[in-house]
């Protein structure tokens, strides 16, 4: 699967894997165990250092992730496993090391979570950074790894896993991408690769090891292609494929510090659609100048029980305070439908998508509502804090909704915990009967989101799920495009904030036809913006109301 966009073109570098084995060595007595046990503090203590070192000239997502590492080589369980075993079962440190290694690898990586799944790399990562303290060469594979090493061709990395800290130590410069056996988008190596750009496919499987130093190998991270020693017609291709991808990219990275602003002056607010931490930082890459719309569903799914309000509290106000000031838009929970949470089923249904989903669940679950709503509000303070209610139908349902934001801001009154007094709450217009209701909702909210993606669905009743029928699933329709005119109408009418946050949003076939028809705040998903930025910085307000007027020809 391609997990960071962009093509390489380069030599393989098959990494090498730590070559330490278990020595079956027993302890003599008390005092080897004590020289074991003194060796392997010392190891972690050194191992620590190392990564204090990574961190201290590491973008603030790499520190996270070395940080995260920092936890783990401390943490209770590994280190007391290794005691033991030094001191109950006599092993040497290092054979004690490795086992734990081993094993603690074995459970994370046979974890159904894709997330838990790839924290096996983190644990390998940190099990050789002891081990090379242990047994010497320093710690982990770090540049010695790297076969072929000497010619001046971009390199593309070939190995089991990489860790994070394999990345930053390589001498990233002339690598171009890697290719892993296993891993997946939330691996933290894809995260450092899409931070710096590096094109990388993962997960492939044992495919890889037909991979040998010195192929040649073409991949594109993007569609997850990865070719190995293709024809030279076949890299001549992907050579001007790469070009052009090079130039288009430099020239929208260019744009990131550049205001959305037409030709004649008008502003347009561009923020992204974010549903982790990772996604922030990519986002502030993009140039985001906030987050349109926080999909808390997100930590939701990837943990593996209901996340308490500390846990959501501590998520949110990261979020808020990586931030840094720009407003984020924390949309409360929107499960059912096609998205799933293992730990608490759903009634089956005929038509999920019409049935028991998002601020339904939350108006019927109040205890998961006040809790996620707490949440949101203690972390309002850090930060330029919205809440976002997924799915209204109907002005009843707002103010239920609101009712029990009320409760909760009770609730931390009494708690004596602050939040953001003028924190705003808007809906999603995602249902038809909400865009036809504009002008009754827009009296109780204080802000509109357009959520085209269901918007579309619901008003043409096309499953958007559904690969059979996606040629009727089009957010162009004139149906789709009234009810869009309807709401932003209704908000400029009376003075209410109106931004649309559905995949319409991030098209650049739609930026016109939405400026003209007057809205002002897009958010998307983060590599849309410079694109979409392109399109605004090119247009001219005249442009744009001639697009939508020659549209309505057809809405009207
Ligand atoms: C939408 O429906 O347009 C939207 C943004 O919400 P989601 O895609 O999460 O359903
Ligand atoms: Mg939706």
């Amino acid at each position: 699967m391609g997990v960071s966009p962009g093509i390489a073109i380069g030599r393989a570098c098959v990494i090498r894997q730590f070559q330490a084995a278990i020595t079956g060595e027993t302890l003599a007595d008390a005092s080897a165990v004590e020289r074991e046990k003194v060796q392997f503090h010392d190891a972690v203590g050194r191992a620590t250092e190392d990564l204090r070192v990574l961190m201290a000239g590491a973008e603030t997502t790499v520190a996270e992730i070395l940080e995260v590492q920092v936890e783990l080589l401390h943490d209770p369980m590994w280190e007391g496993e290794v005691l033991s075993k030094i001191g109950t079962d006599k092993k040497n440190a290092g054979d004690a090391v490795l086992e734990v290694t081993q094993a603690l690898m074995e459970t994370f990586g046979n974890m159904e979570d894709e997330y838990l799944r790839a924290r096996a790399a983190d644990i390998e990562d940190i099990g050789k950074r002891v081990m090379g303290h242990l047994r010497g060469g320093g710690g982990g594979r770090g540049p010695a790894g790297v076969g072929s090493d000497g010619d001046e061709t971009d390199q593309i990395l070939v190995a089991t896993d990489l860790s994070p800290s394999d990345l930053i130590a390589l001498d990233i410069s002339r690598v171009v991408g890697f290719a892993t056996r296993a891993g997946g988008k939330t691996s933290h190596a894809s995260i450092v690769a899409r931070l710096r750009g590096i094109a990388a496919v993962a997960g492939c499987g044992e495919g890889l090891d037909a991979i040998a130093d010195g192929d040649m190998v073409v991949l594109d991270g993007a569609s997850g292609i990865l070719l190995i020693n293709p024809i030279p017609e076949v890299v001549e291709q992907y050579v001007e494929k790469r070009k052009e991808q090079l130039v288009t990219t430099r020239f929208l990275q260019s744009l990131k510090n550049r205001e959305a602003i037409t030709t004649d002056g008008t502003a347009v607010h561009l923020s992204a659609n974010i549903g982790s931490i990772e996604d922030m930082e990519q986002a502030l890459e993009y140039g985001a100048q906030g987050v349109g719309l926080l999909r808390t569903e997100l930590l939701f799914m990837q943990s593996n029980s209901l996340p308490t309000e500390e846990e959501q509290f501590i998520f949110y106000k990261n979020i808020l305070v990586r931030a840094a000031g720009r407003p984020v838009t924390i949309r409360t929970l929107d499960i059912g439908g096609d998205k799933a949470l293992p730990y608490l089923p759903l009634p089956k249904e005929d038509n999920p998508f019409l049935g028991y989903r998002a601020i339904r669940i939350s108006l019927d679950r109040k205890d998961l509502f006040l809790t996620q709503l707490k949440a949101i509000l203690r972390a309002s303070v850090f930060g330029e804090c919205r809440i976002l209610l997924p799915m209204i139908g109907s002005v009843q349902e707002l103010r239920q909704a609101k009712a029990l934001i009320a409760e909760a801001k009770e609730g931390l009154i009494r708690q004596q915990l602050p939040y953001d007094k003028d924190i705003r709450t808007g809906i999603m217009i995602e249902v038809p009967s909400a865009a036809i209701m504009a002008d009754q909702l827009a009296k109780e909210a204080d802000f509109f989101s357009i959520g085209t993606n269901d918007l579309c669905q619901y008003t043409l009743a096309v499953d958007r799920m559904n690969e059979k029928i996606k040629s009727l699933y089009d957010p162009f329709h004139p149906a789709v495009l009234r009810l869009i005119r309807n709401v932003i109408e209704q908000g400029y009418l009376q003075h209410l904030p109106v931004e649309m946050c559905g995949e319409l949003a991030g098209d650049p076939q739609a930026t016109l036809l939405l400026l003209g028809m007057g809205l002002r705040d897009f958010s998307m998903n983060a590599p849309s913006i410079p694109v979409v930025k392109n399109v605004i910085l090119q247009a001219s307000m005249a442009v744009a109301r001639a697009v939508y007027t020659k549209e309505m020809n057809n809405i009207v």
